[in-house]
């Protein structure tokens, strides 16, 4: 079976991205699994610091285990921003994929030397795994927010990537490009879209020479995807999109029958609701 850098490196030379899915639980992970067999894609999976709280760390490094195990099915796990090197570790020693070290709330000399100290740390456990760096501030949660995060604005510039990748040795790079985690209450209502700076993607690409990943794939206009694909982007993550399906989709399986109590006949409406949102994207990011 193929290796993440290899299934990235093909994309990359196929001008597509693979898509990255959040989960906080069974029935997210058997959504985007679902989708990803069906439009016979390789995907990866990620889960945040918090997710990870929720569901073990070597809980969610085993059921994708158990996944890929079962006949070849190409999932790769990231540990999505990860904040400690302690935290960084523990998910390199449990198996991941792909660590996202994210230092980017600190000052950029910190950022470097914790991102390069995080980069030697977790390829001494596994020279492997892709470790993933972040510049530039998109916002924090993945949430449905009233306005725009405090102090988001400051796009990443070719030069700054450069010297970022070219000082800390990530794998992958996270930049600043319109991008946002989180939906506004516009976006999910349909009448407004993130937009993304593809002259600057292209530019970026041009000067890091990484894969790069966009953050806060959820609402942005469908073009943009597409154009930001061609332009260099080789990983997407959506994450607001799905937790939004989910709740509704379990709103609605409740709605529907008020008495059940049975989860596994009221979570196939989250599922459900999961999947159609995973399949539409992972078409768009598939299709050249
Ligand atoms: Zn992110």
């Amino acid at each position: 079976m193929q290796t993440l850098r290899e299934v990235l490196e093909d994309a990359e030379r196929r001008h597509i991205a693979v898509g990255h899915f959040n989960f906080s639980d069974l029935a997210a992970l058997k959504a985007i699994v679902e989708a990803a067999r069906e439009a016979r894609v390789p995907v990866l999976v990620g889960v945040s610091e918090g997710e990870r709280a929720f569901l073990g760390t070597r809980q969610a490094a085993a059921l994708v285990a158990s996944l890929r195990n079962e006949n070849g099915f190409p999932i790769f796990l990231n540990a999505d921003h990860t904040h400690s090197l302690a935290k960084a570790e523990e998910a390199a020693k449990a198996g991941f994929d792909e660590i996202i070290f994210d230092a980017s709330f600190l000052p950029w000399e910190e950022n470097v030397a914790e991102t390069r100290r995080a980069v030697e740390a977790i390829k001494s456990i596994n020279p492997s795994i892709l470790v993933e760096g972040e510049i530039g501030y998109i916002g924090t949660s993945s949430e449905i927010l009233d306005k725009t995060p405090e102090g988001m604005g400051a796009l990443t510039t070719p030069e700054e990537a450069r010297q970022f990748v070219e000082a800390t040795r990530v794998d992958v790079l996270a930049p600043a490009v319109g991008n946002m985690h989180g939906m506004l209450k516009t976006m999910v209502e349909g009448v407004a879209e993130k937009r993304l700076d593809i002259p600057r993607i292209a530019a970026i690409k041009a000067a890091a020479r990484v894969f790069m990943t966009l953050h806060g794939g959820s609402g942005t206009n469908d073009g943009d995807f597409t154009r930001a694909i061609k332009a260099g982007i080789t990983i997407v993550h959506i994450n607001t999109e799905l937790r939004l399906a989910w709740r509704r989709g379990l709103e609605s399986a409740l709605a529907r029958d008020p008495d059940a109590v049975a989860p596994y006949k009221i979570l196939p409406g989250a599922v459900e609701a999961v999947k159609q949102v995973v399949r539409s994207r992972i078409d768009l990011f598939n299709s050249q």
